[in-house]
């Protein structure tokens, strides 16, 4: 049976230079489950690396975690890569890494710290997460579906980042599941490009950065339960599961 189910799926932690330093994995599930969301997807800038202690402490705490990525390409697009496995996330994580120039600068950009289940730090990554990939987003958008992947355009609303404020339009050849809209898009606005891109599956999350915004923004999916598998179905509307944003 189906049943409505809901879902952050553009969640930061403090392995993100941008991330604040509260966002760890405890604190995450934590927040997650007093929001009363269903499922979430932990997307950090270009890495995986703070995955494993999320997702274990998800399924301690009946939370499902969708192990995810936001990867820059080098047009400085957003793009968001939900995997049903995490050695799949893993696995972009090395396309990514070896394709990642540059070593963060925690006084300019941010710390970024590796957890553990119990919210030790457990080291900090060097590679400059905060940069663009030296692939395509076409590159980046197959090499996503390559490992089975979900592939969302982030906040296409923005200016900066965005698919559309970099290139102007979503280019034939790449093919996205879905466009996420920020959470601060006013109605009107959201009304616009429900219109715009009426071809596309639009979805919305907080993208927190703060523990306070996660689940802030939600996606409602109609499915039967709250996996990946589920949510790849209802992307593509099979058998009455559908996505429904406010
Ligand atoms: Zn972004
Ligand atoms: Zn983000």
């Amino acid at each position: 049976m189906l049943k409505w189910f809901m879902a952050d799926l553009h969640i930061h932690t403090c392995l993100s230079p941008c991330g604040d330093l509260q966002m760890t994995p405890q604190k995450i599930i934590k927040q997650a489950l007093e929001r009363k969301l269903d499922v979430i997807a932990i997307c950090d800038h270009n890495s995986g690396k703070n995955l494993n202690p999320i997702i274990k402490l998800g399924s301690q705490n009946g939370l499902s975690i969708i192990p995810g990525m936001e990867i820059c390409s080098s047009e400085e697009v957003h793009v968001l890569g939900l995997f049903n496995l995490i050695e799949s996330a893993l696995e972009m994580q090395n396309i990514v890494y070896e394709n990642l120039n540059g070593e963060n600068d925690p006084d300019i950009f941010g710390m970024q710290v590796i957890g553990n289940e119990s919210d030790e730090v457990e080291g900090f990554e060097n590679k400059l997460l905060i940069g663009a990939v030296d692939l395509t987003l076409e590159e980046i958008v197959n090499h996503i579906h390559q490992l089975d992947g979900i592939v969302i355009a982030s906040h296409i609303d923005r200016e900066s980042y965005s698919v559309i404020g970099q290139l102007g339009f979503i280019p034939d050849s790449v093919k996205f599941d879905g466009l996420e809209v920020s959470a601060s898009l006013p109605k009107e606005k959201l009304d616009q490009l429900k219109v715009e891109f009426s071809n596309y599956q639009l979805i919305q999350n907080s993208d927190a950065h703060f523990l306070n915004d996660i689940g802030k923004c939600t996606t409602q999916f109609f499915i039967k339960e709250p996996t990946f598998e589920e949510i790849k179905k209802a992307f593509k509307k099979i058998n009455g599961r559908k996505i429904s944003i406010n």
